[in-house]
């Protein structure tokens, strides 16, 4: 049997968008399930679309997730170069050779702007089957090209009637040859555009399964003519449903949330988010929903993956990412929440008892910047922030028992949460007031705030002891 080999084969645009990790994500799966190779191939043919430091925001996110590959630029292997730039004798000789065998032909027209990697521009003078230059013989073209002529290699489109292949998402389709264009295989600069070397690398690098966007479809019988034309036996072709923001929308770098950097510096987790792309596209067929890399790569299978639209859903994003949230251990969450304490530090606050009261309650990091601001720097507040009808307190009320809450305190020299609502608890009841009649208003008191992450004795342990007391006295000025 064929060994497996499934490859990721981004452009570096400088960012890796949602969609293109679920593709690395499924070809990775389809690797592992069968015991096969994941490759990773570099396509930076449309250089105008260059960006500085690209490849390693792709190295960088797949080692993020803990997908290796097992042959790639940095790595090497056996079906080197993996950077399509550095493949550009390897295009040559395959288009010449193309051209020979009547698969495709070259062309003299003026390109409306060359190295257009885009094929749009080639309607006017290109309508399909009419390029004017499939009227040159092969001696003549050859005799033009000697005299330094400038020229592109254009698919010749051949037949007529209707192509006929099998996608394992969408089964069987057909698209008629008349609709293909005769587009640019190679450029005058030598470049090859992507509609060539996916074919000629995919190929040379023995890919038996190729994953990517539905968007390629229509484009896949110009493929399969090229594959035929040589005589090569086509990959598994499969195609998924782009990645949208709603039923009309792409997602788009634009409106923030369609790049992995972005939801990571937003305070999703890589994991989460691993997890997320995981099922917008593919179901595991029972009701688990949390799925770690090792996990998937047990129980995937491409007959799961199916063609309804995969709408991002940030809410349900958010929702998983609070589930791998409290899955941390409370060292793991404190190590990952210290980034975000900085407004704190120097204070000689307790933050590895705030990282307890927030780890059950953020849902994204990002969260625990605006739900500590008030540890940083107490809100100015009005005093009818202490009239609660629920609580049963009013600020005359809070007067009396944030005395006595600070003398409770002031004489504690242990400092726990334990200890603090317990000591709070019997001198409420010992002066005859209800617990919601002192913890409400000491809430109020250290935060400024109606509701807080934690009870008031919580942020106490957080404060400690002189920032509670002092808290507790600008309170006692204002009552
Ligand atoms: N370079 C193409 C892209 O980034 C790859 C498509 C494919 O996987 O064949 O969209």
């Amino acid at each position: 049997m064929m060994e497996t080999r499934t490859r990721f084969a981004p452009s570096p645009t400088g960012y890796m968008h949602i969609g293109n990790l679920r593709t690395a994500l499924y070809e990775y799966l389809i690797a592992k399930a069968n015991g096969g190779k994941f490759i990773l191939r570099i396509e930076d043919t449309d250089q105008k679309r260059y960006v500085e430091g690209a490849t390693d925001i792709i190295y960088k996110t797949l080692k993020r997730v803990g997908m290796n590959w097992d042959e790639g630029p940095d790595i090497g292997g056996n079906f080197g170069p993996y950077i399509q730039s550095e493949r550009k004798a390897i295009y040559a000789e395959y288009a010449h050779k193309l051209v020979e065998l009547g698969g495709a032909h070259y062309c003299f027209c003026k390109q409306k702007e060359e190295n257009e990697d885009d094929e749009e521009e080639t309607q006017e003078t290109h309508e399909k089957f009419k390029d004017p230059c499939l009227n040159i013989s092969l001696d003549e073209a050859k005799k033009r090209i000697a005299a330094g002529e400038p020229y592109v290699i254009r698919q010749t489109i051949n037949k007529k009637g209707t192509s006929v292949f099998h996608d394992v998402v969408y089964g069987e389709i057909d698209i008629d040859y008349n609709e293909l264009d005769e587009g640019v295989l190679l450029k005058t600069d030598g470049m090859p555009t992507y509609n060539f070397a996916n074919v000629i690398d995919d190929h040379l690098m023995n890919i038996t399964h190729v994953v990517r966007g539905n968007e390629y479809i229509s484009s896949t019988p110009k493929y399969n003519l090229i594959y035929e034309t040589f005589g090569w036996t086509p990959p598994i072709y499969v195609h998924v449903p782009q990645v949208m923001k709603d039923a009309q929308h792409k997602l788009s770098k634009r409106n923030g949330d369609a790049s992995f950097q972005d939801l990571v510096a937003k305070g999703y987790l890589p994991e989460a988010v691993l997890n997320y792309i995981a099922l917008l596209g593919w179901n595991p067929g029972t009701e688990q929903e949390i799925f770690s890399l090792s996990e998937l790569e047990k129980v995937f299978t491409c007959e799961r993956l199916n063609k309804s639209p995969a709408i991002f859903d940030i809410t349900k994003l958010t929702w998983m990412n609070g589930c791998y949230i409290r899955n941390l251990s409370a060292e793991e969450f404190h190590k990952t929440a210290m980034n975000y304490y900085d407004h704190l530090l120097g204070r000689g606050y307790n933050l590895e008892a705030l990282s307890a009261v927030l780890q059950p309650r953020v849902e994204v990091l990002n969260d625990i910047t605006e739900q500590t601001q008030f540890l940083a720097q107490m809100p100015e507040y009005d005093i009818a922030l202490y009239e609660n009808a629920k609580m049963k307190t009013t600020p005359e009320i809070a007067k009396n028992t944030m005395k006595l809450a600070y003398d409770v305190l002031a004489g504690l020299s242990v400092w726990d949460n334990e200890t603090l609502f317990s000591s709070l608890k019997e001198a409420a009841a010992a002066n005859g007031f209800k617990n919601g009649q002192i913890l409400y208003p000491l809430r109020v008191a250290l935060s400024g705030l109606q509701t807080t992450p934690g009870g008031a004795t919580e942020i106490a342990v957080v404060l400690g002891k002189s920032e509670t007391l002092n808290r507790i006295n600008i309170a006692l000025a204002k009552l």
